[in-house]
């Protein structure tokens, strides 16, 4: 597409070909600017489990009119339900009920690998250079370049970060920064997988004393699942267990959770830790800005980290396309992006408390939930659901 082009032939150069590098290489392309973008993997692989891709998040892809066939590719959600470990009720989320109320498009629940090949179709003819692990950046009068491990380099006039949460960009601007790890693991697969108690497009989270388990239909038959479970940190970085050792801690569980657990091969479950980072407040410097999990990594509580990094990469093609100082551009995009993604980081991790909370407490946390009257809970969804308004 060339016909919104800037006047000025502007060049992008995106770092990580992840969900945010990708969202950004089709935003960029669908305003007409030119983008390249390099990633350290030697092949585009997504990984093997699944995600919630949230109203906000493809309400922000239809800005730009970007289509990527989400639905088809996925399982739009249409129940979201919160349960006890034994599959008794406990609440109903009212996210796709607000998604309807607020005239958005739906949650799609979906594998990694149909995102990340929805997003390829969307970023065209960008050029992907695989291969290509970035060391830094420079900052020059009228560019800047990022530096690859290899000792080669790549210029254009602004560079992006999007190169997950152990940015090497990030790094260069902040210097050593510790991770907050708030001790749990996730386990994480897709299987092929129905049960009588999910029906078609059924989200349903099981919540135990200190672990969890989610239950995602991400449709063509499969159910995308995961698990959290408290430990102490550095077992939680090196989980050394079995998928024995998983199904013995859900045993007695709702028999859907047992089922989905022995239908899965071992070999297709990945364990991966609880992290953030303490959220940082610049993340630019000159013309190289941050974006996703690089700028503000989150807890997956709130299942927002994909989302918030396909609202930057929307955000930030828009304001490149507008203002015509390119770091001028960043740092407004970085202003419209602050509270928003603050806000998001801050809940997550408020959940994550609340929602990995052991016995006693977890019993108390069970009831309040039950009470909380609908409106509350239609109330909480509905700002995040909501994407803003971007300027054009
Ligand atoms: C268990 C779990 C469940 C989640 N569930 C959801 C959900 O339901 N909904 C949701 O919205 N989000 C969810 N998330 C969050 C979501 O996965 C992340 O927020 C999202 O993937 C961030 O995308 P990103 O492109 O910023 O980073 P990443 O996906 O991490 O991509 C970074 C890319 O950069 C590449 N890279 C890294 N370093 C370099 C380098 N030095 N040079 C070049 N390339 C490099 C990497 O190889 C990778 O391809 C979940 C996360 C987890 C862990």
């Amino acid at each position: 597409m060339t016909s919104n082009r800037t006047p000025n032939g502007r060049k992008v150069i995106v770092v990580g070909a992840g969900i945010g590098g990708l969202a950004l290489g089709a935003a960029l392309r669908a305003v007409g600017i030119d983008a390249e973008i390099y990633e350290r993997a030697p092949e585009l692989r997504a990984g093997g489990s699944g995600l919630g891709v949230v109203s906000n998040a493809v309400t922000a892809l239809e800005s730009l009119g970007i289509d990527i066939g989400l639905e088809q590719r996925g399982q739009a959600m249409h129940s979201f339900a919160i349960k006890d470990e034994k599959g008794g009720h406990i609440a109903w989320l009212p996210l796709p009920e607000v998604s309807v109320e607020l005239g958005l498009p739906p949650t799609v629940l979906i594998s990694r690998t149909a995102l990340q090949q929805g997003l390829l179709t969307a970023v065209g003819d960008v050029p992907i250079h695989l291969g290509r692990a970035a060391v830094g950046f420079e900052n020059h009068a009228d560019g800047a370049s990022v530096l690859f491990a290899d000792g080669s380099r790549a210029t254009g006039d602004v560079v992006i970060g999007a190169d997950g949460i152990n940015s090497a960009l990030r790094a260069q601007i902040t210097g050593p920064e510790p991770m907050q790890e708030p001790g749990y693991v996730c386990w994480l697969a897709i299987a092929p997988f129905q049960h009588p108690n999910l029906p078609t497009g059924a989200a349903a989270h099981y919540w135990g004393s200190g672990q969890r388990f989610g239950l995602l239909d991400i449709g063509h038959g499969e159910f995308y699942w995961w698990a959290t479970k408290n430990m102490p940190v550095e077992v939680a970085n090196d989980w050394p267990g079995t998928k024995d050792d998983i199904a013995a801690l859900y045993t007695g569980w709702a028999d859907e959770v047992q089922a989905s657990i022995r239908v899965t091969p071992e070999a297709d479950i990945i364990a991966v830790p609880a992290r953030d980072r303490a959220f940082l407040e610049n993340w630019g410097q000159g013309r190289v800005t941050l974006l996703g999990d690089a700028a503000h990594p989150m807890l997956t509580s709130l299942g927002q980290g994909a989302a918030m990094a396909i609202e930057d990469a929307v955000v930030l093609a828009a304001t490149l396309a507008r203002i015509s100082d390119p770091t001028a551009a960043l740092r407004a995009y970085e202003d419209q992006r602050r509270d928003r993604t603050r806000a998001v980081v801050e809940a997550s991790r408020a959940l994550s408390e609340r929602e990995q909370l052991e016995d006693p407490e977890r019993q108390i946390r069970d009831e309040e939930l039950r009470r909380v009257p609908i409106e509350v809970l239609k109330e909480q969804q509905r700002d995040i659901l909501t994407f803003p308004v971007v300027q054009r």
